[in-house]
């Protein structure tokens, strides 16, 4: 059994209703469909959910919200007159209209965007609706209750062995609707393989799977045909945009393997995500590196003492002035005399004086330099492990381009490299390093 999720641009019209039809029909092993609210049919399009949070500003303010509200309706009566469906939409529709006239919290009304897509489609599939409050349960604060959610989808499954279920929201301990964060429907679908020990999990798009580069940087970036779990979390952190980032722990803890796909080109092969891949000594067709992202505004703050090294608690008390600050130190190069903090320039907006006072009066170091506007760029590749000549490329390659290294760090799993240049460099690093490694 293999559980598929669609997300909204999937499902954004009855012409992409009838696509995910035949891409489900084509495998009879895709008997669990976990489904987003229909999002843009166009560029410039407004998503259901971004019309709901607009509803719901609206009734918040005592203003009508009839013209909004018509915009949602006609989407569903879209797909429901396309693909030929009954006129049950139009008892959902008024049901869920009177519930946000009544005092329903934001999370209720945005979370209806899923569940009407997910009524019309078990309709259309002639598979059973399962509502999320039934199974997807959320702890007070916010989190997932794993194994009572895991327990409940269980029972369900049981009794409808092919069923259709909304994405986004789940139940708080008291009943009420909770949602996760934008774009929680890929969390949703990974927590429904999980639960249900699904062979595969297919996340359903509108891209051929996950991209070497952004493609706003590198023209037409190839597509990645295998990465494993932690080289994903990798390129994520530094900004790749790939899956929400909470769906990957219920399926690498299941052990799932995670398919990116695209809903319009179903043949393409889509990326597979798996925790390590044990076939590939030898295999020419993967790339050596995996992938190339990058993040700018960040300031480096080196701070210099003589014979740092013999003053043991000297970095201990450093990192405590910058937990008083809150602040999240994503890198710490350091020197025989000095280390430097890698912070985003954003988090030090409105500290960096008290931080830079602090560390003076309660560090007592010699000097302190703060430097902005630097991009760190990560290659990133299960490949390079190991592999003898990985980093001398990256620095010759960047060399001969001009290109001056500000800061270098390399995890010692050896899965990623990471380097930070000016940010006038920053687009040429990362296309020079692509186009270097593929
Ligand atoms: N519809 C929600 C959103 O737009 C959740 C999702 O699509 O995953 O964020």
């Amino acid at each position: 059994m293999k559980v598929v999720k669609f997300g909204g641009s999937s499902l954004a019209c009855g012409e992409t209703f009838q696509r995910v039809k035949n891409i489900i029909t084509a495998d009879p092993a895709r008997s669990v469909v976990v489904v987003s609210a229909p999002g843009k049919r166009f560029s410039g399009d407004t998503k259901v959910t971004d019309l709901l949070y607009v509803c719901h500003s609206h009734i918040r303010y005592k203003v009508s919200f009839d013209d909004m509200w018509e915009d949602v309706a006609g989407r569903y009566r879209e797909i429901v007159k396309t693909c030929g469906l009954s006129d049950n939409i139009e008892q959902y529709l008024d049901e869920v209209r009177e519930s946000m006239t009544r005092s329903a919290s934001i999370d209720d009304i945005v979370s209806r965007g899923e569940y009407l897509n997910a009524r019309l489609m078990a309709e259309y599939l002639g598979y059973d609706f399962v509502d999320a409050k039934e199974w997807l349960h959320f702890n007070y604060d916010g989190t997932v209750d794993y194994e009572g959610t895991y327990q409940s989808l269980r029972e369900l499954y049981a009794k409808h062995p092919h069923m259709v279920l909304p994405g986004f929201y789940g139940t708080l301990p008291d009943g009420k609707l909770h949602v996760f964060s934008r774009g929680g429907s890929d969390v949703t679908g990974a927590l429904a393989a999980a639960a249900l020990s699904a062979e595969s999990y297919e996340n359903w798009t509108d891209v051929s799977g996950i991209m070497m580069a952004d493609p706003k940087i590198v023209d037409n970036p190839k597509i990645i045909n295998r990465i494993t779990f932690s080289e994903m979390r990798e390129l994520s952190y530094m900004g790749a945009e790939v899956l929400h980032q909470e769906t990957v722990f219920p399926v690498r803890q299941a052990n799932i393997p995670l398919y990116i796909k695209n809903t319009n080109a179903p043949e393409d092969p889509g990326t597979l995500i798996m925790e390590s891949f044990t076939d590939e000594d030898g295999d020419e067709s993967t790339h050596f590196i995996t992938g190339i992202t990058g993040k700018k505004h960040y300031s480096i703050i080196t701070i210099s003492k003589t014979s740092m090294t013999d003053d043991i608690s000297f970095v201990r008390r450093v990192l405590e002035v910058t937990e008083k600050y809150n602040l999240t130190v994503e890198h710490i190069p350091s020197s025989v005399d000095s280390f430097s903090l890698v912070i985003a320039t954003k988090a030090l907006s409105g500290c960096l004086h008290a931080l830079i006072a602090d560390i003076q009066s309660q560090c007592n170091p010699d000097t302190v330099k703060v430097c902005d506007g630097i991009g760190l760029v990560a290659v990133v590749g299960r490949r390079m492990a190991g592999a003898p000549g990985v980093s001398g490329k990256i620095f010759g390659t960047l060399g001969e381009r001009g290109i001056n290294i500000r800061m270098v760090e390399q995890g010692s799993d050896e899965i990623n490299i990471i380097v930070g240049v000016e940010e006038a460099d920053f687009i040429t690093t990362i296309q020079t390093l692509y186009n270097s490694f593929t």
